[in-house]
């Protein structure tokens, strides 16, 4: 079984990214800015957000967090996102996820100009993703894709199956995987028989936030399995929406949790904020 390990992609992918950034700066540009927003003191969130901090430091960007308590108001927020909006020195604005149930998910994804949105979450670019004309990734669904380049593992002509539809990874992976030429079938809470359709796949993704979810009678011998999902042990140790254990030795190929999707999902949000920067001073 092949072990999708995000590090040998990285190791290439970050020299490459950090190459250009400091031959842009060489050449008299200010390096890439991104700024995060976080709201609340969610426990992983913290650490996504400092891990994406130190990931934009190491390829030579410039970076801001930029903390609000719990108790922030969804204008206040807004407000602030509007100035980063105007700030020319600004170039991804990332609002890091889950947010405080006084904030409406919807609209918050209106909030960033569509020109920052580098976790590719406004309308219009869901808009140019679908219609095939992308301005930036999803950041996971393209972290995904570069893995299985990296690989040599092509989905065209495949049969791909898709668990969860949420608007950061079911939904824009399937779009992706689509514009890839893979037959896809998307799975939810609602399908009522979830193990015999992902049986069909030759990839399966599962995006449910679900621990153990996948079994080894879900998979087809042989296929290839990306987890998506991330998961705290009592005991401390992280494990994801693959029960590691059911499966085996049963798909050829499979993404490790952690050290798989995550690492891939922040080289792409760098990328989208490179993307952002060229043709700005
Ligand atoms: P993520 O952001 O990682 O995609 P979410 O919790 O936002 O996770 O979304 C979970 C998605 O997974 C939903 O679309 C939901 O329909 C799907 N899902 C959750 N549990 C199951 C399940 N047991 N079987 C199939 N789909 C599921």
């Amino acid at each position: 079984m092949i072990d999708l390990r995000a590090k040998p992609v990285l190791e290439i992918r970050r020299q490459a990214l950090r190459d250009r950034v400091a031959a842009r700066v060489a050449s008299g540009h200010r390096p890439p800015k991104l700024c995060v927003i976080l709201v609340g003191d969610h426990p992983a969130s913290q650490i996504y957000v400092s891990r994406k901090e130190k990931m934009a430091g190491l390829v030579g960007f410039d970076r801001e967090t930029i903390r609000f308590p719990g108790s922030a108001t969804p204008e206040q927020v807004r407000l602030r996102v509007s100035a980063l909006n105007a700030d020319p020195s600004v170039d991804g604005i990332l609002i890091q996820r889950p947010l405080p149930p006084a904030f409406d998910e919807k609209e918050v994804c209106l909030w960033v100009d569509p020109e920052k949105d580098v976790d590719c979450l406004h309308p219009e670019n869901v808009g140019l993703l679908l219609t095939g004309n992308p301005r930036f990734l999803p950041c996971t669904p393209g972290g995904i894709l570069l893995l299985l380049d990296h690989y040599g593992l092509t989905v065209s002509g495949k049969t791909a199956c898709v668990i969860g539809r949420s608007l950061i990874v079911g939904k824009p992976l399937a779009a992706l995987l689509l514009s890839r030429n893979a037959s896809v079938i998307q799975i939810h809470r609602q399908t009522p028989d979830p193990a015999s359709l992902c049986k069909l796949a030759d990839f399966v993704f599962v995006a449910a936030g679900s621990q153990g979810l996948l079994k080894r009678d879900w998979i087809r011998p042989g296929a290839v399995v990306v987890d998506v999902g991330i998961h705290r042990l009592p005991d401390g140790r992280i494990t994801g929406d693959v029960d590691a254990m059911s499966v085996g030795d049963s798909p050829s190929a499979l993404t490790p949790v952690p050290g798989g999707v995550g690492p891939m999902t922040i080289q792409v949000l760098l990328e989208n904020t490179f993307t952002s920067s060229i043709g700005k001073r």
